[in-house]
């Protein structure tokens, strides 16, 4: 069952439409919330309504930024009071996926986690305007790996600057840490 907590992005990696779009509006970088409560009271009547108890949160970057930090854990608390046996999915960056997070989510049912990598390579990353280095991405999938929660890796293999050293570096990077299915999208 698919939910929103939250809608816009704070970041603006090039290859992404949600900052153009927000340009657009006149909201750039502007990321509104929706209040904890509200969330969890829509799960729960969800629930009790449908029966339908796996939830994929749809948004673009459901865990924000540092300063939004605070009003993400108070959703994950709020959803983990529910007394109900719920699942999560959710969408992240590598950079907002912190073990305080990821354990707070955990709590509330958190069993998958979508992370937009896009690419472990350095150059790449930068041509990207992701913000994120290499290090923070091997590091969120060992932070989710952890905790148990699976990792469904976004990467960009192809893409209009890709270089066959770019390739082979998600290529090896990708077996290295034994992942079966990446979610590949061409730029
Ligand atoms: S963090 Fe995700 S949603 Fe935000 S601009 Fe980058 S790719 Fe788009």
């Amino acid at each position: 069952m698919a939910i929103e907590a939250s809608r816009g992005c704070a970041y603006a990696c090039n290859f992404c439409s949600i900052p153009a779009c927000q340009r657009l509006a006149g909201e750039a970088r502007r990321r509104r919330l929706r209040d904890p409560h509200a969330v969890a009271c829509e799960m729960a009547t969800i629930v009790d309504t449908f029966c339908l108890k796996d939830f994929w949160f749809m948004d673009a970057d459901v865990l924000g930024p540092p300063g939004q930090r605070k009003h993400t854990l108070a959703r994950a608390r709020a959803i983990a009071k529910l007394p109900r046996d719920i699942t999560l999915e959710i969408d992240a960056r590598a950079d907002s996926i912190p073990p305080e997070i990821i354990r707070a989510f955990q709590a509330a049912g958190l069993k998958r986690c979508f992370v937009g990598v896009d690419s472990f390579d350095g150059p790449t990353l930068t041509r990207l305007a992701k913000g994120t280095p290499p290090e923070t991405n091997l590091r969120a999938i060992e932070t989710l790996q952890y905790h148990g929660v699976r990792p469904i890796i976004g990467i960009i293999m192809f893409h209009p600057a890709s270089t066959l050293g770019q390739l082979r570096k998600d290529h090896h990077v990708l077996r290295s840490i034994g992942y079966e299915k990446p979610i590949c999208s061409s730029g």
